[in-house]
């Protein structure tokens, strides 16, 4: 499966702000954002008006950048958002929510998308009690993410009881069984992320 291998903070510098891709770190005086926010290479220094097209572009990568996705299966997601009905571009902020990955991260059992997908791929969950190491998975209300028995046991998961997060309203997490539930399918409401989908629609829609 193709995946971006290089430098997580050069993505940061790319699109000017953080983009919270190396958990704990991020918070730091370590960022790479917070010590030197320029463009990566040679002209990062030079600024350039963007046009419409590159006000677009550059809402799409940050925004797949985000959820660490790569262009065709971010184009997957927009025809399935498309085919729903509803806004566009509320759908597909919401498929993306719903990845297993992101899912993991959001119930605080990750300290960013990129760890929960590592441990996703890792295997150290169960998705309604079968295995599930496929970050991409999408969850459904009802769905019950564990994490499995023998993972339990791992001191990156114990650190995960001594801290406190907050859990979307769709989800909930139990902390001590280490164990979450999708209660809801997501809302916009419930993304919080600085997104302008309505750029990405115009930009696919072109
Ligand atoms: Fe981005 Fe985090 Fe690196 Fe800062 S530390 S540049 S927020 S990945």
């Amino acid at each position: 499966m193709a995946r971006y291998t290089g430098p997580s903070c050069r993505l940061c510098r790319r699109e000017g702000m953080k983009l919270y891709l190396k958990g704990e770190r991020c918070y730091t005086d370590k960022c790479a954002v917070s010590r030197r926010g320029s463009v990566p290479g040679q002209h990062g220094n030079r600024r350039s008006k963007l046009s419409n097209y590159g006000i677009q572009l550059r809402e799409k990568q940050k925004v797949k950048r985000y959820y660490g996705v790569l262009e065709t299966q971010f184009r997957n997601y927009y025809s399935m958002a498309e085919k729903q009905s509803g806004i566009t571009g509320d759908n597909f902020l919401r498929i993306l929510e719903r990845r297993l990955d992101n899912v993991v991260y959001r119930l605080g059992f990750a300290a960013s998308r990129k760890e929960g997908r590592q441990l996703v791929r890792h295997g150290h969950f169960t998705l309604n009690g079968h295995k599930a190491n496929i970050p991409s998975m999408l969850v459904r209300p009802g769905d019950i993410i564990s994490i499995k028995e023998k993972s339990k046991k791992s001191s990156k998961i114990k650190e995960l009881r001594e801290k406190s997060v907050t859990v979307p309203q769709w989800l909930e997490a139990d902390i001590e069984k280490l164990e979450g539930k999708v209660v809801a399918m997501p809302v916009r409401e419930d993304i919080e992320l600085p997104i302008e989908e309505h750029l990405i629609v115009e930009l696919y829609s072109r």
